[in-house]
């Protein structure tokens, strides 16, 4: 099999990545062999090679959004055939034993293991994977499902913990890769959406998928939005959502990281508002984001590249100087 290793950790400009042969792995007890076809990029990703975040093993194949095809079955494997096409997602098991399993929200699981950190990714021709981590998907382009496994993900369980009805209004502050997934779930719960951002070039996506308002984040929106989430990591933004929120709304911070946040005045925070963090996802998040990628049907745009030039896909994401996702694709 082909693998894009990391041993050490480096800015991408520097190529972090090597391509290596190295023996395709058997699939232990419980365990899936797939052969990958795409495998998104995430910022995540980024972290990870660049060192923003700690290595949990080393070397290391990234990549927590592959499409595959189950090749091989482990021993106790059941309900799986071959030929299948799965996703895999970052959560690459829990422990299903502590208070949060126990309580159905594994994404706090002290032991939660992750897809391209804990155990190798889909930067790679093949990987295994835990049986019950990789999931069915819907009939979709496979590399515009990619992006849906983390990218897509996350902006679901961020929407959810706004705690959004249907038809209210919502404010998306950034409008990446997670908010344009989100929006089109909006849309289809009947919501008005305002979305934040700067970039000229994502207003006029953000118009395009159906926003009801679109502004830079220093604008005032025309009403006070029923629920928020910020998408960037960006503390600033925070009193800012909260000033545009109505008595009894939540915002949602859907990053793993976020510059640190302002001091600010008790009165935009006072009347009932909640403000609440997004960590990781569970296993149920996924099932439901693709059961209404289906139904919607959700678009996601993507910039393909070869596997072997993973650096410099990278290097694109570093500079975000794609519109949608990066994925790459396994030609072989
Ligand atoms: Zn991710
Ligand atoms: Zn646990």
């Amino acid at each position: 099999m082909r693998a894009m290793v990391l041993r050490r950790q480096k800015p991408v400009e520097r190529r972090p990545l090597a391509c290596v042969e190295r023996e395709t792995p058997e699939p232990g007890p419980g365990e899936l062999l797939l052969r990958v076809r795409y495998c998104g990029i995430c910022r995540t990703d980024l972290h990870l090679v660049e060192g923003d975040m700690p290595l949990r093993r080393r070397p290391i194949v990234p990549g927590h959004q592959a499409v595959g095809v189950i090749e091989e079955m482990g021993r106790g494997v059941t309900g799986c055939k071959r030929g299948r096409r799965v996703g895999v997602p970052w959560i690459a098991g829990s422990c299903g034993a502590c208070m949060h399993c126990r309580q159905g929200r594994e994404n706090l699981c002290e032991r939660l293991a992750f897809h391209g950190w804990s155990r190798d990714g889909g930067f790679a021709s093949h990987m295994t994977v835990r049986a019950d981590c990789a999931f069915p998907l819907p009939r979709l382009p496979d590399e515009h499902v990619a992006p849906l496994l983390c990218a897509g993900v996350v902006g679901y369980r961020a929407l959810r913990r706004a705690r959004i009805e249907r038809g209210s209004t919502v404010a998306l502050w950034g409008f990446g890769s997670s908010a344009h997934i989100g929006i089109q779930i909006l849309r289809h719960w009947d919501c008005k959406v305002q979305v934040f951002t700067r970039s000229r070039a994502h207003q006029g996506h953000a118009r395009a998928l159906g926003a009801s308002w679109v502004g830079s984040p220093k604008a005032r929106a025309p009403s006070l939005s029923e629920s928020a989430v910020i998408y960037a990591p960006v503390g600033e933004l925070v009193p800012r959502a909260l000033r545009n929120l109505a008595p009894g709304g939540t915002l949602a911070l859907a990053d793993i990281h976020m510059t640190p946040l302002p001091t600010m005045e008790y009165a935009l925070l006072w009347k009932e508002k909640t403000v609440t963090s997004v960590a990781n996802s569970t296993r149920d998040d996924v099932r439901e984001l693709l059961r209404l990628a289906a139904r919607i049907p959700l678009r996601s745009e993507v910039t393909l590249f070869p596997l072997e030039k993973a650096n410099e896909a990278l290097l694109a994401v570093k500079r975000s100087r794609l519109r949608g996702s990066a994925v790459l694709v396994n030609e072989a």
